[in-house]
């Protein structure tokens, strides 16, 4: 019997199919489910694939999430980025108060001597955060921070993935903040939603005691003419409609007999890597005075190869067992090649996160292939083409990579909702 086929049950196509009411299958190339919001279990620790907060501004999704997890709690943001050995609060363009004499200075004269131009986020990044926060604020922290984050030439890209993501505010709230302390909470994260327990993964846990999925099954390849997919354990599938969240780039690959102006967009994709080194430490101590009561810091000097790390039995103290603490680590990369990532413990050292009295008992390490997508030049055009083409042929392309966008859970969930929503409706 023909029937919907969900291909990958991370929570895009895990909430796909909670709201469709016709036949269907979800397909998932893992031993499990769960895709970037999985979490995984070891020796008492809870580690997700680095920060997973959940974002929420749809009051009617709150309810639905708190129910799914068994209760999520809210907490106000600590984040901070580390800078010449300081912990300057985020945002930085709101917090030049905690920089030094010098670099405040530079930061001011920055932002009065922008150029009065028009500013657009399909401007490449450099240009529009000097046109948005001047040359300081850009040369101390959106410069170094984005290049260590995207591993992507910043002249190359445009800004059109900020605007959900960095907080804009007046020249006067900027100026003011470099002569008394910010109080105000700025940027879509400023608190932020946590299960209650088990953390990001409790989602999943809630998604897949309603929904059956076929695991281990990776889809090999998609006939769309005669409506089948081929599996790499040999399995074949009749489908009606496809709904897919794998990556683009790797859906096109898998159909027969794509048009070539199809493909040429498909590979003008790209996407930046990261990889998240989990680190479970047990410690009589407790959390170096340091990083205290911080969720997460973000670090733009090139001289550490992470650009940030997280803490995640400050976010919730059920993620880690009594007398311990417990990191991420984010390294990125354009090529899949991370640099220096042996050294975690030594730069941790260094900087103070781990004493060397500490004890490491857990480690657990995530590569992401698919992490950020690039927006540069093309990838609008690309995405046009490639829908057109799919949508004529019954594929829905959905999720953060299926629909090749910076999109976070809360996106994921009303998307994947409406997509099963139309296929309820139209077939
Ligand atoms: C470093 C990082 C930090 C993030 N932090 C946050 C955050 O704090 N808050 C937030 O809201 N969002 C965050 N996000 C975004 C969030 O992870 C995603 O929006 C969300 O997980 C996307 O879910 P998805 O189901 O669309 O895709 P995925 O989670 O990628 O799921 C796709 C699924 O498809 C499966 N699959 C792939 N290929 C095949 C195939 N051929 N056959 C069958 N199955 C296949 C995969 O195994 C996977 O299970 C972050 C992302 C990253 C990279």
């Amino acid at each position: 019997m023909s029937k919907v086929i969900v291909i990958g049950a991370g929570i895009s196509g895990l909430i796909a199919a909670y709201f469709l009411k016709k036949p269907y299958e979800v397909l998932e190339a893992k031993s499990y489910a769960g895709g970037l919001c999985v979490s995984y279990y070891e020796n008492g620790f809870v580690f997700d694939c680095s920060g997973h907060f959940i974002h929420i501004k749809d009051e009617k999704i709150k309810k639905f999430i708190n129910k799914l997890t068994g209760g999520i709690d809210k907490i106000n943001r600590n984040a901070s980025i580390c800078i010449k050995n300081k912990f300057v609060p985020y945002p930085f363009q709101t917090n030049l108060y905690h920089l030094n004499e010098k670099m405040k200075k530079e930061c001011i004269d920055g932002i009065l001597k922008r150029k009065n131009i028009e500013i657009s986020t399909k401007m490449p990044f450099l240009e529009w955060s000097k046109a948005m926060f001047g040359t300081g604020i850009t040369k101390y922290f959106m410069k170094p921070y984005n290049q260590k984050l995207w591993s992507y030439d910043l002249n190359k890209m445009t800004a059109e993935w900020s605007e959900s993501f960095i907080p804009k505010l007046n020249t006067e709230n900027i100026i003011k903040s470099a002569y008394s302390k910010s109080k105000g909470r700025y940027g879509y994260n400023s608190t932020f939603y946590y299960p209650k327990n088990r953390g990001c993964g409790a989602l999943i846990d809630g998604l897949t005691k309603k929904i059956k999925i076929n695991a281990n099954t990776k889809t090999k390849k998609i006939d769309i003419k005669n409506k089948t997919i081929f599996s790499f354990d040999g399995k074949l599938y009749k489908y009606n409609k496809i709904i897919s969240t794998q990556a683009l780039p790797e859906l096109i690959k898998q159909i027969t007999n794509v048009p070539l102006n199809v493909k040429t967009a498909a590979e003008k994709l790209l996407a930046s890597s990261v990889r998240c080194i989990n680190i479970g430490i047990k410690s009589e101590k407790g959390i170096p005075q340091l990083l205290k009561d911080r969720h997460w810091v973000y670090v733009p000097e090139m001289k550490f190869p992470f650009y940030r790390i997280g803490i995640y039995s400050n976010i919730n103290k059920n993620n880690a067992p009594g007398n311990s603490y417990s990191f991420y680590v984010e390294y990125s990369s354009f090529n899949g090649r991370y640099k220096n990532t042996e050294n975690v413990m030594m730069d941790f050292k260094k900087i103070g996160f781990i004493r060397n009295t500490d004890e490491i008992v857990a480690v657990n390490i995530i590569d992401m292939p698919y992490a950020y997508v690039i927006f540069d030049k093309n990838r609008q055009k690309s995405i046009e083409i490639i829908n057109t083409f799919l949508n004529k042929n019954g594929i829905f392309s959905i999720g953060r990579y299926g629909a090749w966008e910076y999109s976070f859970i809360e996106k994921n969930i009303k998307d994947a909702k409406a997509i099963a929503e139309l296929i309820n409706e139209q077939f």
